[in-house]
């Protein structure tokens, strides 16, 4: 973090401005929001500001600066166009250890001025740190548009209404249901937005007369394979209400960066052979956080329902009374091959697809073999690495042609995902090479990858296909895009 993002209460504290042209008319304009007591030190000053120096909303200091100015004041700007006089201020703030701003001049900022939206009381200040203001703008430009202008209506309401809300609901969960419930309320919000403030707040009266019973509730929410834009959207509004996650080894950094920043994060990860001790843990912190009435969030991997033993932990809540929710996710099966390239099914070469997994329950169901083994059909396998050899030789025993062609997809749908072909008989060798987690794919459309594969170090291959890049650049014309290097084989 380059900078750290404050909200600055600068009510009648003094803030020294060297400069008196527009530019320093700007900065005092918001400084005069904000209700600071402006000082500015300049020569001559613009028809804006001796207007504003005559209704007695600033005072003009001094027409030379003087580095003993910045020692009686919070914050210093420096905004004239002498650049050496734009130094002399700079270094006179650092000694006496002021925050300075030189607009424009980054280097020479101990503080930025952010993009802002202002709904006050409600503000939203965005910046690129200096690296990029047109994206911050046009960032703001997006945000102002999605953030509607009763927002500040209702945060005034709040204002108001908080301490009497906190004498009513005395736990703190009760109260963030409370407020919840209440700016998510249509009509509390057709309310707000026409400012009918006086039945708006009758509204909130009723709402208040309500009970608000401590319980808590568990939400089992996919996180998807990796890539955080995967995560679908109530996912990501559930783990913006989460007050604890527990989460596992699969979930990505990516993911974990959207969880609420006051969220209590609790690693619950545990690896395949080693599962009873830990699995009883994690049941039992689900509902002793629940106990507590706290909104948890069970954040797995991929789909809660797919190989992730959500049905398992849903068991144990139902047993115990506990609300719960499900908020699926993209499997690793849909994200991984989707991010490689590899169709799961194809009207050509697979009418089916199954999801199996190499690590079963020592005395559970055995794997149906012939089944498997049929042509026409992908399998996809989770938790499939270790046991790539006996999968490798099993299908091959129940008919599966030793050259069908494979893919072990590691680290899928993230920056680091690596794709590896090959054929059946060569499978144990891929999977022992993979980084993990890996997922093994085997079936005709595997073929395909080759030509389809789009995202990481393949996605450069489309950027050169572009028209305008054959046209710009006269080495590309013998570029030959997709060929595939051997015809595919069809299954008839
Ligand atoms: N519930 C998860 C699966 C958990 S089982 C889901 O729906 O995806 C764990 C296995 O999933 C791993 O051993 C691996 O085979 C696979 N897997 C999960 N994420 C993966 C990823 N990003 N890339 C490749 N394989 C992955």
């Amino acid at each position: 973090m380059n900078y750290l993002p404050i909200f600055v209460d600068l009510k009648q504290r003094p803030v020294l401005v060297v400069g008196g042209g527009h530019i320093a008319e700007r900065k005092i304009a918001a400084l005069l929001k904000a209700e600071a007591k402006v000082q500015v030190v300049a020569h001559t000053l613009n028809r804006t500001l001796q207007q504003w120096v005559s209704q007695q909303r600033l005072e003009w200091l001094a027409q030379e600066f003087d580095p003993q100015q910045v020692r009686s004041v919070y914050l210093v700007i420096a905004a004239t166009n002498d650049n050496e006089l734009n130094q002399q201020v700079f270094w006179a703030a650092e000694n006496a250890q002021r925050l300075v701003n030189v607009v424009d001049d980054q280097p020479h900022c101990s503080y930025i001025f952010p993009s802002i939206i202002d709904r006050s009381p409600i503000q939203v200040a965005i910046s690129s740190g200096g690296t990029a203001p047109v994206l911050a703008r046009l960032l703001r430009e997006k945000l102002e548009a999605l953030l509607p202008q009763n927002l500040g209506a209702m945060a005034q309401i709040s204002g108001r209404w908080r301490e009497k809300v906190k004498v009513r609901l005395t736990q703190l969960t009760q109260r963030r249901r409370f407020w919840e419930k209440l700016f998510n309320h249509p009509t509390f919000q057709r309310l707000t937005e026409n400012q009918q403030f006086s039945q708006a707040e009758q509204l909130l009266q009723r709402q208040l007369n309500q009970d608000y019973p401590i319980i808590g509730e568990v939400a089992l929410v996919g996180a998807g394979p990796g890539d955080a834009g995967l995560l679908t959207l109530k996912g990501l509004q559930t783990i913006q209400q989460a007050d604890v996650v527990l989460y596992d080894a699969l979930v990505s950094e990516q993911v974990l960066e959207l969880v609420r920043r006051d969220a209590d994060k609790v690693f619950v990860g545990k690896r395949a052979g080693k599962h009873s001790v830990a699995q009883q843990d994690t049941n039992q912190l689900l509902l002793d956080y629940a106990r507590q009435g706290k909104r948890v969030v069970r954040l797995k991997g991929g789909d809660p329902f797919v190989f992730g033993r959500g049905g398992e932990e849903l068991e144990v809540l139902k047993a115990h009374k506990i609300p719960f929710s499900v908020v699926p996710g993209i499997t690793a099966a849909l994200g991984a091959t989707a991010y490689a390239g590899i169709p799961l099914t194809h009207r050509d070469y697979a009418q089916t697809a199954m999801f199996i997994t190499g690590h079963c329950q020592p005395d559970g169901n055995k794997l149906r073999w012939e089944t498997l083994a049929q042509g026409n059909q992908t399998l996809v396998v989770y938790m499939g690495t270790i046991k790539a050899a006996e999968l490798s030789r099993q299908l091959q025993a129940h008919g599966r042609s030793a050259d069908t062609p494979v893919a072990v997809i590691s680290n899928g749908t993230l920056a680091e995902q690596t794709v590896q072909t090959g054929q059946l008989h060569q499978l144990a060798v891929l999977a022992e090479q993979a980084p993990k987690p890996a997922l093994i794919v085997i079936g005709e459309v595997v073929a395909l990858q080759p030509h389809l594969a789009w995202f990481g170090e393949a996605a450069q291959q489309f950027v050169l296909t572009e028209p305008q890049l054959f046209q710009s650049n006269n080495e590309l014309q013998s570029f030959e895009a997709f060929q595939p290097s051997q015809p595919l084989k069809k299954i008839a």
